[in-house]
């Protein structure tokens, strides 16, 4: 009924953008970054979007005849993950492609430096920063941030991936953590003493209109996100700045698409932005259950250029993830034992290998409330080790 869409990015956002395209009665092709697997025996033989695609497009994203293929099959393109070379969206409109989001959002947040820059030249609020060449500017910026402190790696960081604590600003302390993230540029900020963390997924379409989920709260387990929970339960006046922010920043980035903004929420309530994430976000998951419009139908739907849809929460939700760890040695989770808890459902990526700390699915649980739906996301996650499965 519309474009032929196309994901760069073969993962689970992918496959569940790819999901509702097919809902929408789109066509849907993926591009996923890689080469062919040279043995179809393992699992990247098929992606996760690559499974529920028509065909999918092998290829690094460097390889301009594979990158020119998949463009020559597709009408807009959009995006699962930010760390596409801006060189994709010269060759699409070299082609005739259109681009959503634009590749220079993509450029500025795949990068910590340059999306701090695009937020403090907006006055976005984010934490003390510097940038860091060499170790001697860790140093000097340690000097008036104070410690603790984080370093992280400018390029590439995600789930707390090239990051390091700095305890002291002793010089073996700075060079050990300089160290620990590979060298290399990267910033260095203040430890934010936050109250908790959370998240607003805004959309934004080509006319301009925006959408959005409410704030949602999400908590950590090892830097990696574990629950989300919405709606907010908190301040009213909370939410109402952190979506007005979110908003800002989804027009100052002039975004047509989704945007994730990962927010500190400091005990006065004041705002930080963590980091931005040009696409559909894990703490979005539970939309698909809560919404009329879920963060992948809004991304699905800008893309296409199409009316965004409405993106309030309808019933309190909280997701759990699935990772790796969930797998007993030789054996299955008892996913049995997991769906027997009402209102839960499942959503497993079809990953075959379970590494610890790999994301292979999640569990959003509905309920009467937000801490009801979380008891029994919990709930359901933990019955996954019960004895049984088969
Ligand atoms: P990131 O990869 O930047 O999203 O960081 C992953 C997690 O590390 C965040 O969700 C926080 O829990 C924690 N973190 C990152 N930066 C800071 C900071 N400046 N202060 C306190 N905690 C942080």
């Amino acid at each position: 009924m519309g474009p032929t869409i196309g994901i760069f990015g073969a993962g689970q956002l992918g496959r569940m953008l790819a999901i509702e395209a097919h809902r929408l009665g789109l066509a849907v092709e993926v591009f996923t970054g890689s080469p062919a697997a040279a043995d179809p025996a393992t699992d990247s033989a098929r992606t996760p979007t690559g499974a529920v695609v028509a065909r999918e497009f092998s290829g690094a994203f460097d390889d301009d005849a594979a990158v020119r293929r998949f463009l020559a099959a597709v009408d807009v393109v959009t995006f699962e993950f930010e760390n596409v070379p801006s060189r994709v969206g010269e060759l699409a409109a070299e082609m005739g492609v259109a681009v959503r989001p634009a590749t220079t959002l993509l450029h500025a947040a795949q990068n910590r430096a340059r999306e701090r820059a695009f937020l403090e030249q907006h006055g976005f609020p984010v934490a003390a920063n510097g940038v860091v060449e060499k170790e001697e500017d860790l140093a000097r910026h340690l000097a008036r941030l104070g410690t603790p402190a984080i370093l992280k790696t400018a390029d590439f960081g995600y789930d707390g991936k090239g990051q390091a604590r700095i305890e002291s600003a002793e010089p073996e302390a700075v060079a050990a953590a300089h160290a620990a993230i590979g060298g290399g540029r990267a910033i260095v900020e203040a430890v934010v003493p936050f109250a908790f963390e959370a998240s607003v997924v805004v959309s934004r379409s080509i006319d301009g209109a925006t959408s959005n989920h409410g704030l949602i709260e999400n908590r950590h387990v090892n830097h990696i996100l574990d629950v989300s929970i919405a709606p907010f339960a908190g301040d009213a006046d909370i939410e109402s700045r952190a979506v007005a922010l979110a908003n800002d920043i989804a027009v100052a980035a002039d975004l047509v698409g989704v945007l994730a903004v990962e927010l500190f929420v400091l005990e006065t309530g004041e705002l930080i932005v963590n980091e931005l994430a040009p696409r559909v976000h894990n703490s979005g998951h539970l939309t698909i259950e809560a919404c009329a419009a879920s963060q992948f139908s809004q991304q699905i739907r800008a893309a296409a250029g199409l009316p965004l849809g409405d993106g309030s929460i309808r019933q309190p939700a909280a997701m759990a993830n699935i990772l790796g760890d969930a797998w007993p040695d030789g054996g299955e989770p008892n996913w049995a034992a997991a769906l027997n808890h009402p209102g839960v459902s499942l959503h497993l990526y079809g990953k075959t290998e379970p590494r610890p700390g790999r994301k292979m699915g999640h569990l959003t649980a509905i309920g009467a409330t937000p801490e009801s739906a979380l008891e029994t996301v919990t709930a359901a996650r933990a019955a996954l080790g019960d004895p049984g499965s088969g």
